[in-house]
């Protein structure tokens, strides 16, 4: 198998649009972290990490900007119109070419969106307790593309194959005031698991629903498990001390 450090993101948007998510494949971190960790706070060595972005940094324009987020699996977005120093939120969004949004993962939904035409991105960390409060629905109302002019690209997550979850994380999607239609299509985002009282989610289409409730029609991506796929991905419910996957999203200049 060739290494393979990026996943770009299948979509079809502009072609100032660059957005990928990282393998765990090409780096130099060593076990658990191997090999292409790039978070700083998993307890990896601090220099292994500097290498591993720096490698990642090649493959960007010498232009290019990052902006770093501190995330709490919480709902907030931000609006980033310059790199500054680390933010607390899980989402962020800017207008700005060259400024490079990223969330860092393993496991958790990376939600990519971006205007069709190339003007405006976002990224989204979405684990369920992100999905439960609202990130999504945050992060787009901060847009300033009409939703018809909205792509998501849904990146590398624990599939329903393998997250499984208690009933009060399926209750915390249930019951919250919509449709029912919409009500009964998140019920079955929730597969009774082998083991009881517990519920297989499926991410993905938690997350498709919530876009297509907000008029989002053009969404790609969720075909990938995170926890199943060793070769490719880190996956802290398989692991627990792991590495993070970055997902990253910039307009070119
Ligand atoms: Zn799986």
């Amino acid at each position: 198998m060739t290494c393979k450090r990026t996943i770009a993101a299948d979509w079809a948007v502009s072609s100032r649009i660059v957005a990928f998510s990282t393998t765990r494949q090409g780096g130099v971190s060593e076990s658990p972290y191997a090999s292409f960790n790039l978070a700083t706070h998993v307890g990896d060595d601090s220099h292994r990490v500097a290498s591993n972005r720096a490698l990642l940094q090649e493959l960007l324009p010498r232009a290019a900007e990052w902006q770093w987020l501190e995330q709490v699996h919480g709902n907030a977005a931000v609006v980033v119109n310059k790199a500054g120093p680390t933010l607390t939120a899980d989402a962020m969004l800017t207008a700005r070419p060259n400024l490079v949004c990223c969330v860092q993962t393993a496991d958790c939904l990376p939600v990519f969106v971006a205007a069709l035409d190339g003007t405006e991105v976002a990224v989204i960390h979405a684990g369920w307790k992100g999905l439960a409060s609202g990130v999504i629905e945050n992060t787009i109302s901060r847009m300033s593309t009409s939703l018809s002019n909205l792509a998501v690209w849904l990146g590398p997550a624990i599939g329903p194959c393998h997250f499984e979850v208690g009933a009060q994380v399926r209750d915390s999607f249930l019951a919250v005031g919509g449709s029912s239609s919409l009500d009964s299509a998140m019920e079955a985002c929730f597969i009774s698991s082998t083991n009881q009282g517990k519920f297989m989610a499926d991410m993905y289409a938690i997350a498709r629903l919530k876009l297509s409730a907000l008029g989002i029609v053009n969404i790609s991506g969720g075909n990938y498990c995170t926890y199943c796929d060793n070769e490719q991905f880190f996956s802290y419910r398989r692991d627990g001390t792991t590495g993070r996957m970055l997902n990253a999203i910039y307009i070119e200049a």
